[in-house]
């Protein structure tokens, strides 16, 4: 048997060990984390949703109506009409004849590209796609093939010499980065090599686009470019769970066959009511992408005075290149001794040698939350 002691502390000395933290309040730029008040730039709570009024409300009509939990799978007895108009709604917001809830958008990655595929066929995924996209493509037993992040004429080649059923899967907006993928560009190439195209938008939807929908029609694409878009519903709508937009057919064979569908329970259905009032202040709080476009101008020009290692990106990911992981990790200790709360992504997460510090910023931050940010910073 290995020594996991000798393990864990090998890992601690490369600065890659992760502890997690006590938050005791709902999600706001200012927490409460291990008894000290903190001004946190973490959360994926991108819009301010998450502790909205009208969602809990939801919630609690949600869980006056159906109970807590769901009772068993969709198939058997779970599926409840919460989930389904639900679904009617996701399917409508995203201008797809129909939509799929999963309970986790790892589940939905899992699920949706292992009932795709199968041995004999390839999947290919850009190299910074997340985790449960790749574990997604390992657990299909179809070929793996990653290209390199966002060079779509590398993808064009390696789609040229493959037979077999083929998959491509991307990031809408890249987790870690920030950055949009060449979507434009992937549903050309999908298309002359009869591929399928799958967005996973978990960071796009709700923040970019026309109404929220998302880094395809932040782009200009319709629902057509991409025929299998994912998306989750723990970020932007503030809930919980994840969804899959997309065709008749499509949506009947996960049914059938996503076994990360087939075999869970349920969403809880009062998480649905949740999330149907959150989808609807995502359409129609557009203040709230407007708002978020002014703290990242805020941001990125005050960073750029300060002469910061800015990453590429528009979007309310803007993380900081240290390089080293101790290096992250000393800046996000340094920032948490005067009361921010910042994370340092190290590896496995992020490629070696492009540790980071991950700043997310969200509709609810005040201009002096960013202000107290870039002092600290500087
Ligand atoms: C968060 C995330 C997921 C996983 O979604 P969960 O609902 O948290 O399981 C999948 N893909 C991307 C790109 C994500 O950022």
């Amino acid at each position: 048997m290995k020594d996991l002691a000798a393990e864990l502390e090998q890992r601690r000395a490369a600065h890659l060990y992760r502890s997690r933290r006590q938050i005791s309040c709902a999600q706001s730029p200012e927490l409460r984390v291990d008894g000290r008040s903190l001004l946190s730039f973490c959360s994926n709570d991108y819009l301010g949703l998450a502790a909205h009024p009208e969602v809990i409300a939801a919630l609690q009509r949600g869980a006056n109506q159906y109970g807590v939990g769901s009772g068993a799978a969709h198939l058997v007895i779970g599926h409840s009409h919460a989930h389904h108009a639900l679904e009617e709604e996701l399917a409508d917001f995203t201008g797809h004849p129909r939509a799929l809830l999963f309970s986790t958008g790892y589940m939905a990655n899992i699920g949706i590209i292992s009932a795709l595929l199968g041995r004999g066929d390839t999947v290919f995924e850009d190299r910074l796609n997340h985790a449960s996209l790749i574990d997604g493509g390992i657990l299909s037993r179809a070929r793996l093939k990653r290209y390199p992040h966002a060079d779509a004429s590398h993808l064009a080649h390696q789609l040229g010499e493959t037979q077999g059923e083929k998959l491509i899967v991307t990031d809408g907006v890249f987790s870690m980065e920030g950055d949009i993928a060449p979507l434009s560009e992937l549903a050309n190439i999908a298309r002359a090599h009869d591929a399928w195209l799958m967005v996973d938008d978990a960071h796009g939807l709700g923040v970019l686009g026309e109404e929220g929908r998302g880094s395809p029609s932040h782009l200009g694409l319709n629902p057509n470019d991409v025929p299998i878009l994912m998306g989750t519903l723990g970020k932007a709508f503030g809930t919980f769970g994840a969804f899959v937009a997309g065709s008749e057919a499509l949506i009947e064979t996960l049914i059938q066959q996503a076994r990360s569908y087939i075999y869970t329970t349920a969403l809880p259905p009062a998480i649905a009511e949740a999330t149907r009032t959150s989808l609807r202040l995502v359409r129609t709080d557009e203040w709230r992408r407007e708002r978020l476009r002014e703290l990242v101008r805020r941001f990125r020009s005050g960073a750029q005075q300060l002469g910061l290692p800015l990453m590429d990106s528009i979007t309310p990911i803007q993380p900081l290149l240290a390089g080293s992981a101790e290096q992250a990790l000393a800046w996000s200790q340094r920032l948490e001794a005067q009361g921010i709360l910042v994370s340092a992504i190290r590896p496995q997460t992020v490629p070696e040698g492009s540790a980071r510090l991950r700043i997310t910023l969200s509709a609810i931050h005040r201009d002096e939350h960013i202000d107290r940010l870039l002092e600290a910073l500087a």
